[in-house]
């Protein structure tokens, strides 16, 4: 099953995708990573506050965090870290990034849409935003997510299998991608 890490993986380069899912090689991670229990503190912490990711908690009317969703038809899953529902019915997928480079990048959306699509298809429901939230700036984008990005994003996860499924190896991304990468070591001996 294609997970939404994988989307951000593939956005970030195919041939990771293919190292990680296809080969299984352990990856050198290329950033730190914050704990699970960070992240609970600070959603403990976001949902104390009057406004929850910028929305006000008299608006909230659930905070799930973790929320494990899967669509078996397009072989798609995803956990996000938070998911909010709203008074209204609304559901809003939240991501936390703890990251020194609090700004959209493709996979990031990408992940976003995908939660979008999953909501959709577990609830019925017609999901038209996401947040990213950017814990060490203080820092949060809202991502719109459209009927055509979802469309786009059943294309991605499409080629993302063909990946998977293929013996091909994948083409190199852009260079600058590849001093953050887990598979620089190994890379150069697959060209
Ligand atoms: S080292 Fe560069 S080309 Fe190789 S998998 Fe990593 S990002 Fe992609």
């Amino acid at each position: 099953m294609v997970s939404s890490n994988d989307l951000y993986e593939y956005f970030y380069c195919p041939r990771e995708v293919y190292f990680m899912k296809k080969l299984r090689l352990p990856s050198e991670k290329r950033k730190m990573q914050m704990g699970r229990d960070e992240q609970e503190r600070e959603v403990k912490r976001v949902s104390e506050r009057n406004d929850v990711f910028g929305i006000s908690r008299e608006d909230v009317a659930k905070i799930e965090q973790n929320k494990y969703l899967e669509s078996l038809d397009i072989d798609f899953c995803g956990i996000m870290d938070v998911l909010l529902t709203l008074n209204d019915g609304e559901m809003i997928p939240v991501d936390i990034k703890y990251t020194a480079f609090p700004h959209l990048q493709p996979g990031r959306v990408k992940q976003i849409i995908g939660y979008a699509l999953l909501i959709d298809r577990n609830y019925d429901k017609n999901t038209c935003r996401g947040i990213i939230y950017y814990p060490m700036q203080n820092k949060q984008d809202t991502v719109k997510v459209s009927p055509g990005d979802k469309s786009m994003l059943l294309m991605d996860i499409e080629r993302i299998k063909r990946i998977i499924l293929s013996d091909k190896v994948p083409r190199k991304t852009a260079s600058k991608n590849c001093g953050y990468c887990g598979y620089l070591k190994i890379c150069g001996s697959f060209d």
